[in-house]
């Protein structure tokens, strides 16, 4: 059986502006002989353009959240139609950021999981603890009750992405342990395979929180781990090419 391709998507958050749409089109230069999949998942605006620009190419546009409902009175959010729409094919769901500042729960998140299933796209649904939860030894228990709550059954048949992503590690710098990331990958295969079966051997489970070109390669080839989220590295071409390339 073959593996399944490693998925590496960059989130942007809230940065680029126009210009910055150069760095996407290097980027899917560079990365047209990639052997993993390969994601841009910039701020909504950017979306429509980098997704014109780069159709076509290897690298896949995504959206870095979606609300719940298809439509509605909903002021300054986007729905999942729209990214769609807009040449999105992924969209991250879930974020840390999400879940702490703008409190989003497991419910939340798995009801905007059904809605980028109504869209079509494929969610790439975070997952992870915080620095308290992992120093007193519950980081297992937390990710795997988030895999059970933000998942929904509807999933089941469907194309998508876990990333774990220790809110700790996130633009810090800081990294887990190989032995840690595998523990923790393990764990969340674990639980897949109990909540989907065996069809969820081959669901990506990202590793994201620092990674960078010099740590890509350890990183990417733990065991259980299928691909990377990577935030400030992929907004540098040369730099997120290189974890591409590691992959
Ligand atoms: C992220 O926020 O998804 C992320 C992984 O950020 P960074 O790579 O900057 O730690």
């Amino acid at each position: 059986m073959t593996a399944p391709q490693p998925l590496i998507a960059g989130n942007w958050k809230m940065n680029g502006l126009s210009d910055s749409l150069t760095e996407a089109e290097a980027i899917a230069e560079g990365a047209a002989q990639a052997k993993a999949r390969v994601a841009i998942c910039p701020p909504a605006l950017l979306i429509p353009e980098m997704s014109r620009r780069l159709a076509g190419s290897k690298v896949a546009v995504g959206g870095q959240d979606a609300h719940w409902e298809d439509a509605g009175a909903h002021t300054g959010d986007i729905s999942a139609p729209m990214l769609a729409d807009a040449g999105a094919r992924m969209v991250i769901l879930g974020h840390s950021e999400r879940r702490s500042g703008h409190c989003e729960t497991d419910h939340v998140v798995a009801d905007k999981v059904r809605a980028s299933l109504r869209a079509g796209l494929e969610p790439i649904v975070c997952v992870g603890e915080s620095l308290e939860e992992r120093k007193s030894g519950r980081a297992l228990a937390v990710v795997t009750g988030q895999v059970r709550g933000s998942l929904p059954a509807e999933l089941a048949g469907h194309a998508f992405a876990v990333a774990y992503e220790p809110c700790w590690a996130i633009g810090t710098g800081l990294t887990p342990t190989t032995a840690e990331i595998e523990e923790m990958h393990r764990a969340i295969r674990a639980t897949l395979v109990e909540m989907f079966g065996a069809t969820a051997e081959d669901v990506p489970i990202l590793y994201g929180g620092s990674v960078k070109p010099s740590n890509a390669a350890e990183i990417l080839h733990a065991a259980e781990v299928g691909g990377a989220l990577v935030g400030g590295a992929s907004l540098k071409a040369r730099d997120f090419l290189a974890i591409v390339q590691a992959a």
